[in-house]
């Protein structure tokens, strides 16, 4: 058996922190106008300052304008174009901003290595309480996205959020339908299995699941997400050494992007690469940098994009 465990060296960029969802666990988002655009000259900044770190990625994360709003063409423009400012310069963008029509997915496929959006949980009973001001968490579209990125051949990453009222019969089932896609497009390269950990900003909270819940999420996870799923657990929100390697034991194989400022959960701060090495080592296991792409998706990429990983 093969003892790596894959990370992506990354950074995020936030083309703007409004979003028109109220999610109650979200530690992220600013009212609608009241969070200015990035910039392309300040992104290039941001970008110049990264080259010759190391890094690969760059997450492009941002929060949602509405589909109906006039601003929605310019804000969709803006993710494009930071995109391509990304791949200019010699990093890897994957772009998760949420629910995209047909058309805006298959246009940001075209500057992106992947894409990525979290299912979260399937049980609509979630819409009377943490997502009751969410409409993109409606559990159906975020299901049509995962078949939509499967019909365009764009190698998905997604997850589930745990702790957020859902039963374990909620996570089984998110699960299930996950399998289902990955068994009809084989689109998925990896499902983040992310505890819910109360931040300062929210509204929500909440104690987060325990660790032998996260310990159950993963044994079942793995039995039920067919073996071409990469399982990525973030190591910011597992807290303590003896819990991450637990996780590792039972099928947890990536780390997802280790960035200096996790924008999703800015109160949990990943560790160094260093501390990250030296607690793997200790079991053996060997830590790896990845791209944002998996290799078995390298053809699935336009010509141009499969030119800059040569
Ligand atoms: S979690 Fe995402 S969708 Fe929900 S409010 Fe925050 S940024 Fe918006």
């Amino acid at each position: 058996m093969s003892r790596i465990i894959t990370y992506s060296p990354a950074f995020t960029i936030v083309p703007t922190y409004e979003c028109f969802n109220r999610c109650s666990y979200c530690n992220f988002r600013t009212d609608p106008h009241q969070s200015p655009w990035l910039e392309l000259d300040k992104a290039k900044n941001i970008l110049s300052r990264l080259q010759n770190q190391k890094i690969t990625e760059i997450l492009i994360l941002s929060g949602e304008v509405h589909p109906n709003s006039t601003r929605r063409q310019p804000w969709l423009q803006r993710i494009y174009d930071l995109a391509q400012l990304a791949l200019s310069m010699g990093f890897f963008p994957h772009t998760n901003v949420g629910i995209l029509t047909f058309k805006e997915m298959s246009l940001l496929k075209e500057v992106n290595f992947s894409m990525g959006l979290m299912l979260e949980q399937l049980n609509p009973n979630l819409l009377d309480t943490v997502h009751r001001h969410a409409p993109s968490k409606i559990p159906n579209i975020r299901l049509q996205q995962l078949e939509w990125a499967g019909e365009l051949r764009i190698p998905f990453t997604t997850g589930i959020l745990l702790g957020i009222g859902e039963t374990s019969q909620d996570r089984i089932d998110s699960l299930l339908a996950i399998a289902k896609i990955q068994r009809k497009w084989e689109n998925i390269q990896e499902v983040i299995l992310q505890p819910y950990s109360q931040g300062s900003q929210e509204e929500l909270q909440k104690e987060s699941i325990s660790n032998a819940e996260i310990l159950e999420v993963i044994t079942i996870a793995r039995k039920i997400l067919p073996e071409s799923i990469t399982l990525q657990i973030p190591p910011n929100l597992i807290n303590n050494e003896e819990l991450l390697l637990k996780s590792i034991e039972l099928g947890v194989r990536d780390l997802g992007g280790i960035v200096p400022k996790d924008e999703v959960n800015p109160d949990y701060h990943h560790q160094t690469l260093e501390n990250l090495h030296q607690t793997l080592n200790k079991a053996l296991w060997q830590l790896k940098p990845r791209l944002p792409v998996y290799p078995q998706y390298y053809s699935w990429l336009s010509q141009d994009l499969q030119s800059k990983i040569q």
